[in-house]
């Protein structure tokens, strides 16, 4: 089957690519597999100086990227603008940490020495989804190459503009060939691609049927996964929360990508204290976000990604309605661009009253459709917000500090936010419990995950640590395409100068990029073990 690019808000073929040969495919694992002998040996300032290009070129290209992921999946051009920059962000932060994350650790005992080594364990593959088709790959890719491992990208058959415009951004920041490549294959060659010796690990983020497939063959052939999969988010507002940030919050957090993020908010529980004003304000907000084509600067909500995903969506709703769920603004098809049903578009939607025991309450629903709850307790909101077998994270509204604490212990998720929506940052670890998945990304847990955490002890009487030990051969970063240095040298400059964060339009999943935005090489004592 041809793995085809198409707009969602139109319906019309973008691209069409026929997906690798058995042959094709192989050719590109023996280079991989070549880089993955010698890309390591590349100084960590080498590694530092080609991340800081690709931060750099995304910025560059940022338009005709955002333009990109706009056709292909559908999100809000401003969102997308975002997306690129948040990219850009999370090299940054990586070219900046690689070094403390890197650095082995010295550990006291009775021997001369004994320390902890991070090296790279080579070739990992990525499985990824569509809703953020760069900045999921990005927090694989930056952590990955960064610490000098290679990978190989799986992207999702509806994005592969996406996966190619990612691929070609990589090597004009110079990476060596083959130290990250973009593969267009389709789901059922994934499982001979991770059997292959060659292969060493697997992260995927994706629904709970990808990552149960991908993680049992990992399982049993013994190489080491992350999953990041699907959630059902808690959205709990209790009696002290201002209502003023809470209403708006809960819109932005249920419609942020057209409701198709893992971490959206999706239920939304609710004191009956102030019950009453939330469902008021809450659905009147949703009822008037503006739907439409994606590429205009007015619209709020685009089109979903595709046709399936739009039919899962009426499915779900009915299901809702019909366990006991009053539909109280949206809950249909919304007409496309052309006002025709050529696009994918669903009217933002609010559902209240549906029993939580239903099965539609155990399910994720990827798209602008918000189940709301009535609650009379912090022990009836804690129990309701568990009660799903996704734990990826939690937003909670509430000031009372004694609440606040209950939630963080008891709230079975991977995050917790208290008055603040959930985000990604790549200072902070992101992941789930349940079936939301297991591992890390981002931070410094997401990058030691696909590292050999390597214990070394040099038996004898204990002595003063040696930072020989630790030292990388050293030279001078390369610069092998010098007329595109150039080009790029400017916006180098721009972003290494700027105190904070990059531009951001608008929040991204939302948007939370690194405050601590200086772009310093690490000096020759940095990338030393001990100082
Ligand atoms: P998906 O259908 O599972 O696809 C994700 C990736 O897995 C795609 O590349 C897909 O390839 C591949 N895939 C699917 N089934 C596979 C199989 N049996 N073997 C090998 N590869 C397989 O998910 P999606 O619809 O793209 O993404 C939405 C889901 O991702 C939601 O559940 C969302 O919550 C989750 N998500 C989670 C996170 C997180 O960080 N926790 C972040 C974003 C999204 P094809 O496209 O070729 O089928």
């Amino acid at each position: 089957m041809p793995i085809q690019s198409l707009n969602p808000a139109t319906g019309k073929l973008l691209r069409s690519f026929e997906p690798l040969t058995p042959e094709a495919l192989n050719a590109k694992l023996a280079i991989a597999a070549s880089a993955a002998r010698t890309y390591p040996a590349e100084t960590l300032d080498q590694r530092i100086f080609w991340m800081r290009r690709l931060a750099a070129l995304l910025d560059a290209d940022r338009e005709e990227l955002a333009a990109t992921m706009t056709t292909e999946m559908g999100k809000t051009l401003a969102s997308a603008r975002a997306e690129v920059s948040k990219c850009a962000a999370a090299c940054r932060y990586y070219a900046e940490n690689a070094a403390r994350i890197l650095t082995p650790e010295p550990i006291d005992t009775e021997s001369a020495q004994s320390y902890v080594r991070y090296d790279p364990i080579g070739i990992v593959l990525a499985v990824m989804p569509w809703n953020f088709p760069l900045w999921q790959v990005f927090r694989f890719v930056a952590p990955a190459l960064m610490a000098g491992n290679v990978g190989l990208l799986k992207h999702a058959s509806n994005v592969p503009q996406c996966a190619l415009a990612i691929e070609a951004l990589v090597r004009r920041a110079g990476f060596p060939r083959g130290s990250f490549q973009t593969l267009l294959i389709e789901a059922r060659q994934v499982e001979s691609l991770l059997s292959d010796d060659r292969v060493a690990a697997v992260t995927v983020t994706g629904s709970e049927a990808a990552g149960r497939a991908i993680a049992a063959q990992a399982g049993w052939l013994i190489k080491k996964t992350v999953l990041e999969l699907g959630g059902s988010d808690p959205f709990i507002v209790l009696p002290s929360a201002d209502l003023d940030e809470a209403v708006p919050s809960a819109i932005k957090a249920r419609c942020i990508n057209n409701g198709q993020s893992c971490i959206a908010a999706k239920r939304f529980i609710v004191h009956e204290d102030i019950y009453d004003e939330f469902e008021q304000r809450f659905v009147a907000g949703m009822a008037a976000l503006r739907v439409g084509d994606p590429t205009l600067g007015t619209t709020e909500i685009g089109p979903l990604a595709t046709a399936q995903i739009l039919d899962d969506l009426l499915d779900q709703v009915s299901r809702a309605k019909a366990a006991g769920g009053r539909v109280l603004t949206g809950g249909e098809r919304a007409l496309d661009v052309n006002g025709g049903d050529e696009g994918n578009y669903f009217q933002p939607t609010v559902i209240a009253g549906v029993l939580p025991t239903a099965p539609i309450c155990q399910e994720e629903i990827f798209g602008p459709v918000a189940l709301l709850f009535r609650i009379g307790s912090l022990d009836e909101a804690i129990e309701l917000a568990n009660h799903t077998p996704f734990g990826l994270a939690a937003s909670a509204w509430t000031t009372d500090t004694a609440e606040q604490q209950r939630l963080a212990v008891e709230l079975q998720s991977g995050a917790v936010f208290f008055n603040a929506i959930v985000a990604s940052d790549p200072r902070l670890p992101f992941g789930g419990v349940k079936r939301s998945g297991y591992g890390r990304e981002l931070s410094t847990a997401g990058m030691r995950e696909f590292l050999n955490a390597k214990t070394v002890v040099v038996a004898g009487p204990a002595r003063e640590a040696q930072p020989s030990l630790f030292e990388q051969p050293k030279s001078e970063p390369r610069n092998e395409k010098p007329s595109e240095f150039l080009q790029i040298a400017d916006h180098l400059r721009k972003f290494e100068h700027r105190k904070g964060p990059p531009p951001v339009d608008e929040p991204l999943e939302p948007e939370s990029a690194p405050r601590d935005g200086k772009d310093r090489p690490p000096t020759r004592g940095s990338i030393l073990g001990l100082r």
